[in-house]
């Protein structure tokens, strides 16, 4: 992909600052450092989003997680917790389309990160999350 940042930054044609690299994946810091020690995980092979991945692929990027996790909690000791985000569309906050998972170290609940979770509990019955899940389940069936 020749216009695409992350392909430029894993080539080495535009610089990054990197934490860990093999084969399949390369992880650096991302330039906005939402909190200090904010990383990306990426693949090494372009694909935009998370319904691009085939198992095999997934299998080769998604295991690097916990190692990239445990490599930052033990840099930043005073770290408390680790917010891991994979954006995928526009609506969802993905403005760099070569999927990329975050991981943002969390230090305390000022510390200028935060996710909304609306709870909508009570507009729902069993009968309502029964007929969500359902049309989920019978997607998953046909693959
Ligand atoms: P998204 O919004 O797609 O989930 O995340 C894209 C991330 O890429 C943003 O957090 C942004 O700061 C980061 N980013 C964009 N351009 C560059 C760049 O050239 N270098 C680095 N290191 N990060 C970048
Ligand atoms: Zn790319």
């Amino acid at each position: 992909m020749d216009d695409c940042i992350f392909c430029k930054i894993i080539k080495g044609d535009i610089p990054s600052v990197k934490v860990y690299e093999d084969a399949d994946v390369l992880a650096f810091l991302d330039i906005s450092q939402a909190t200090p020690g904010h990383t990306l995980l990426v693949p090494k092979q372009h694909v935009a989003d998370i319904f691009a991945y085939d198992a095999d692929l997934a299998n080769r990027v998604f295991s690097k997680v916990p190692l990239i996790a445990r490599g930052i909690k033990a840099a930043f000791p005073e770290m408390k917790g680790l917010n891991i985000c994979n954006n995928n569309g526009e609506v969802a906050y993905q403005s760099v389309f070569h999927s990329h998972i975050h991981f943002i170290p969390r230090y305390s609940q000022q510390d200028d990160f935060s996710i909304h979770f609306g709870n909508h509990t009570d507009q729902y019955d069993s009968e309502a999350l029964e007929a969500i899940a359902g049309k989920i389940r019978a997607q998953l069936e046909e693959n």
